[in-house]
């Protein structure tokens, strides 16, 4: 075997007057940076096994652990960067594709901080959020061309809808990619705050069914746990054609993470890679999406939305003009900076399209086809605090998915290596050693407070627009500005130049 060409990303440096060789950093890492040397009765570290992920910082006792990036010095060269030659060595190593975790860390640009929101001046005043109602309440599916009411009864039944006490749910995150304590977490916040989790395509593990009721349950191309008692036991249906992350693929979840409770709840064999193919085998047109909605319908007497995620990729919006008219309820569309557990680092990098561009697109396509009443749409891929959440409604977007900020809100440090499994922070793992660490009671109340800052956060931002309810923001695009956007970038997301 030839001797790798690569150097380690990291370097720890552990400072001598300060550690006192107790070895919690050998116990909490578990990708093994740190060992202890029996001969010379110390911690020693293998820098080569870093991936800076802030375990053994946060743990250490005497904060004797800093993570530095590797101190070397490529060459410079603007074409054949470091990270560029890093990545030929290693599949040349490896022969392999190059996997990594999270969403792409490219600097694309990021449409959320080019846009500027309004606020309240002189004759249109603004509210105040603590002392006078704000409402944020959201229902997601179909809405009827009209409304007949009657001794003040609708005639017509409304077709199902999702009630959202605000406008933010947690995206699709499978069990097997994330641990059962994550999904805890998410399901107890999301009935706390009256709001939906998503299974992602991992199925529901048995512990999860008394959260139903605040459970979106996914269909993907796997099909793995799909039975007709896990339909009905969620909220609503979710249809996964596409993820933002990897778009035009499907996923891959190593045999390594599937355990005795994944191999029952996906309905797989234990230690067996769990494989979803790209495309759905019964889906190559529009009308076989259709079959497949009605078919999740019947299956669920008619009473649950059922939801079509896509990943925005270059003609998104006619492909959601496509869904609305192929019976979903809903649409979720997931931008390219969305997160993932795995992911063939090319695709992440290279395919699809920013979320703010996408949603932009399909709402006014939507509204200029008179359809935009037969969905709701809801959109992910990286929202990462309430000012996105506020313009993504003025975009058009009815709620938003978030993933990737409530993991960091249970401990997420963003070293991108959820594809190993060792994840120290006991989230995308299944070691359970590792699970452990993340205690589900904890999670859930730090998941849940993030969402009731951030719901603080909206009622401020409208407020300060003069705006008392959510609904009055949803495709109001006058309240949007952009700054430092071509014309074209204007114009595709339909908003004025700030100083108009
Ligand atoms: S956790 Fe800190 S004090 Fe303990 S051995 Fe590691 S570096 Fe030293
Ligand atoms: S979930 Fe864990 S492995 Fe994945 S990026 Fe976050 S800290 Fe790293």
């Amino acid at each position: 075997m030839t001797l790798s060409m690569n150097t380690p990303d990291f370097l720890i440096e552990r400072n001598k007057d300060r550690c006192i060789n107790c070895q919690v950093c050998v116990r909490q890492c578990a990708n093994e940076a740190h060992l202890w040397d029996e001969e010379e009765e110390k911690v020693v570290s293998d820098d080569a096994q870093c991936v800076n992920c802030h375990r053994c910082v946060g743990m250490c006792p005497t904060h004797a652990l800093s993570i530095r990036k590797f101190p070397l010095e490529f060459r410079e060269n603007a074409n054949w960067t470091a990270g560029t030659m890093k990545a030929i060595y290693r599949q040349a190593d490896t022969g392999g594709i190059l996997l990594t975790g999270m969403g792409t860390d490219r600097p694309y640009p990021i449409y959320w901080d080019h846009l500027l929101l309004n606020a309240s001046q002189v004759t249109n005043p603004s509210i105040d959020p603590l002392r006078e109602p704000m409402e944020l309440k959201t229902f997601l599916g179909r809405k009827p061309e009209r409304i007949v009411v009657e001794n003040g009864r609708l005639v017509e039944p409304l077709p199902p809808q999702l009630e959202l006490d605000l406008p933010i749910m947690f995206s699709a995150m499978s069990f097997g990619s994330v641990s059962l304590n994550v999904a805890k977490s998410l399901a107890q916040a999301a009935e706390t705050l009256g709001t939906f989790y998503n299974t992602g395509e991992g199925g529901l593990h048995e512990d999860l069914y008394k959260y139903g009721k605040n459970t979106i349950v996914q269909v993907a191309s796997g099909r793995f746990g799909v039975h007709s008692e896990y339909l009905n036991a969620g909220a609503a249906i979710e249809i996964k054609i596409g993820q933002g992350a990897k778009p035009g693929i499907g996923g891959h979840l190593p045999g390594e993470k599937v355990g005795v409770e994944v191999s029952r709840t996906r309905m797989i064999p234990e230690r067996s890679d769990a494989i979803s193919p790209a495309p759905h085998h019964d889906i190559y047109s529009i009308e076989d999406l259709t079959q497949l909605i009605f078919s999740l319908k019947e299956a669920t007497n008619y009473e649950k939305p059922v939801i079509v995620k896509i990943a925005a990729v270059h003609n998104v919006s006619a492909i959601a003009s496509g869904i609305a008219r192929a019976g979903a309820d809903i649409i979720a569309i997931d931008g390219f900076r969305g997160g993932t557990g795995a992911a063939p680092l090319r695709t992440r990098d290279s395919v699809g399209i920013p979320i703010e561009l996408a949603l932009a697109a399909v709402d006014s396509r939507l509204r200029d086809e008179g359809i935009r009443n037969q969905v709701s749409l809801v959109v992910g891929g990286s929202i990462r605090n309430s000012a996105d959440i506020v313009k993504a409604i003025a975009l058009g977007a009815d709620a938003v998915y978030v993933a990737s900020a409530a993991l960091i809100a249970l401990g997420c440090h963003m070293c991108q290596k959820c594809y190993t499994g060792k994840c120290n922070w006991g989230i995308a793992t299944q070691k359970p050693e590792l699970v452990k660490r993340l205690n589900p009671e904890i999670g859930a109340e730090r998941v849940a407070n993030l969402l009731k800052a951030w719901e603080h956060e909206v009622k401020e931002l409208l407020g300060g627009m003069g705006i008392n309810a959510i609904e009055s923001l949803r495709g109001n695009r006058l309240m949007l500005r952009g700054i430092g956007l071509s014309d074209r970038d204007l114009n595709i997301l339909g908003v004025s130049a700030a100083g108009e």
